[in-house]
Order: C-alpha cells, then structure tokens, then sequence
C-alpha cells in the first residue's frame, strides 16, 4: 500500500543523488571484505537551506500553513543547522522565525548564526544551563509574545524531531530505497548521523513501513545508546497516536553507536579534523565536524574493525552541516 503523506510544502530539490564513494571502498572497505560504499547526497536538498533539517520542515510548514500559522519558533546551539534552515524557511515563506539559542554571542557572526541574521530571524541568547531548564518556559515566553500582538505561532522542538518532522524521513527512506532499486539493490546498511533522532526515526520507520530489510544505524554525536533508543520510539508513538497503523514502536530494530561521540557534542578529536581532510581531497565530499564528519569517522572505523563484513551495500545519508565548519577553522592546523 502507498505511504499516504499529510500536506507537505515543497522547498527540497528532490531527489537528491545517490552515488558511490569508490576511493573511499577501495581504500577503507574492500581490504577488510565490507561493502561498496554509497552516499545519499542530502547536503544537496537546497543552498542555504540544505541538509536533513528541510525534509522534515517540509511537513512542519505544510502543518504551519494549515493551522494558520505566520509565526516559526523553535530552538538549538547557535551554529544549529536548524535554527538556520527554520530562518530560511521563514523568509521564502513569508513567516516570522525567533530562534531561542544556546549559547553567548559577540563579534562577527559567523557560519549558520550568520545566515539565521542575514535571514531576518530574531535571535535570544540564553546560557546553556538557563536554555536546557527554562526550555518549555522559553517557547511559552515567545509564543505569548507573538500572540499578543496578534501572530499565531508554531514552535518546533529540537531538530523538527517529533511525530510530524518523522514524515521527512519516512519519505527519504522511501527515496533512498527507490534510488537504490533503480540502480538494482537494496541496501543491507543504511547509516546517518543522530542527534535530536529523527532522521533515524523517519528512516527506521520508512523501511519498517515499506518492508526493506535493510538496517538503520545512527551514529551518535551526543547523549547515549539508551537516549535514543527512547527517543526514536517516542517519535515513532507520537506519529501513531490516531492513526491506523499496526507499528509496535516497541518491537522496532533501533540500532544506535555511541562509541565515536569523543568529547563531547560540537567536540571532535584531531582524529575526525583528519577524516574530514582525507573525505573532502579522496572523493571531493564536505562533511561537518558537528555531525556527518564524527558518524563518518566512526564508520571508517568500525569498517576497519570488520562490523560491516555481511553487506554489499552501505549507504551513508549525507546530512548536510558545510556552515558549521568555518567556525571550526582552528582545528585545521595540521593542513599547513
Ligand atoms: C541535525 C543534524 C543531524 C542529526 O539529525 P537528527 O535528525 O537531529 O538526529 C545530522 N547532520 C546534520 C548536518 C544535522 O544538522
């Protein structure tokens, strides 16, 4: 049965391509007997707007257009990919964007904070232990805010990681699957970077729904294992409730590594510095430190280790992130 979408509005460039890193299987998978590697480009769903961010933002602004909304809130780190997604989005649709972020700011702007400026997006400032334990209280503060002075407001939790932002990858599996039978496979690994869950959502929902056997597995950037295994399914439940549907969140596979998360969020180790170098001058591909740079580091390893032996073929989703790695400059010392 087709997957049946709610409305949706159309702001990606779909689909994005699927293509194969060869250098990069060469040298890293084929000496240890793994699989053809593969990458489905989601960095190009958009220019300024690109990354992961849009598909599920597709369907939050699709539901902001519905309910008569003309206000966008939500929230994340001030180098978020999706604060500055959401602030674009915003413009092209005619919507006001507060972004609630975490973090001081002086100086220059730079990387995403400096487009969520260029984009008109009102931006609060708040220190991280204020922003993590008065979060609830902050969207309420500016939802008020625009309400009374007759805005109707959406606010949109982390990442657009909720029931309604899943939709974005249940239709991205739906691509990925549909990219990869046209080229005669299905693949046996799917992987993503994971950081509020819902690109792993969506994806392990999307092959769930179409009956893919293939595997999703999240790489985590923060948090734990245990995190987002609740989490995905927490998405998942909320995407049930009132529908039709004989999904047992529970009895999902959500396969999660926390081993390559290293410092800290938005902390890497020269190590992933070094991968994002060899990526970028092997096959031409941009990764960010923040998220698709660490995940892909951790599969360069665990490819090393032999985990991915079973499968042909591993498709890495390319989230997107390029803003984000200006303002990590200094960490590139070892280029010169
Ligand atoms: C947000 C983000 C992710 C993580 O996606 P989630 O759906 O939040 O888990 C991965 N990569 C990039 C570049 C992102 O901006």
């Amino acid at each position: 049965m087709p997957i049946e979408y709610p409305p949706r509005i159309s702001l990606a460039r779909l689909p994005t391509p699927l293509q194969p890193l060869d250098r990069l299987t060469e040298k890293y998978s084929a000496p240890h007997g793994g699989p053809r590697l593969w990458v489905k480009r989601d960095d190009l769903t958009e220019s300024g707007m690109s990354g992961n961010k849009l598909r599920k933002l597709e369907f939050i602004a699709g539901a902001a257009r519905d309910r008569g909304c003309d206000t966008l809130i939500t929230c994340g780190g001030i180098q978020s990919n999706h604060c500055r997604t959401t602030a674009l989005v915003g413009a092209r649709l005619g919507m006001r964007v507060q972004l609630i972020l975490r973090g001081e700011h002086s100086g220059a702007a730079d990387g995403n904070l400096l487009v969520d400026q260029l984009a008109g997006a009102s931006c609060g400032f708040y220190p991280p232990r204020e922003y993590f334990s008065r979060q609830a209280e902050l969207f309420e503060y500016w939802r008020d805010f625009y309400e009374h002075r007759g805005h109707r407001a959406l606010c949109i939790p982390t990442g657009a990681s909720d029931g309604l932002g899943i939709w974005g990858y249940i239709a991205g599996a739906e691509e990925l699957l549909e990219d990869c039978r046209a080229l005669g496979f299905e693949p046996d690994q799917i992987i993503c970077a994971t950081g509020s869950g819902g690109t792993q959502a969506g994806l392990t929902l999307g092959c769930h729904l179409l009956g893919a056997r293939s595997r999703v597995t999240g790489f985590a950037v923060c948090d734990s294992a245990e995190y987002f295994q609740q989490k995905v399914r927490e998405d998942v439940s909320e995407w049930k409730a009132g529908r039709e549907d004989a999904t047992d969140p529970g009895k999902l596979d959500v396969t999660v590594n926390a081993d390559y998360i290293g410092p800290g969020y938005a902390i890497a180790d020269e190590a992933v510095y070094r991968t994002i170098a060899e990526v970028a001058n092997l096959e031409g591909l941009l990764l960010d430190p923040v998220y698709t740079g660490k995940a892909f580091h951790g599969l360069l390893q665990e490819l090393h280790g032999g985990r991915y032996q079973h499968c042909e073929n591993l498709v890495f989703v390319h989230t997107g992130g390029h803003f984000g790695l200006f303002p990590h400059r200094e960490h590139f010392g070892f280029l010169q």
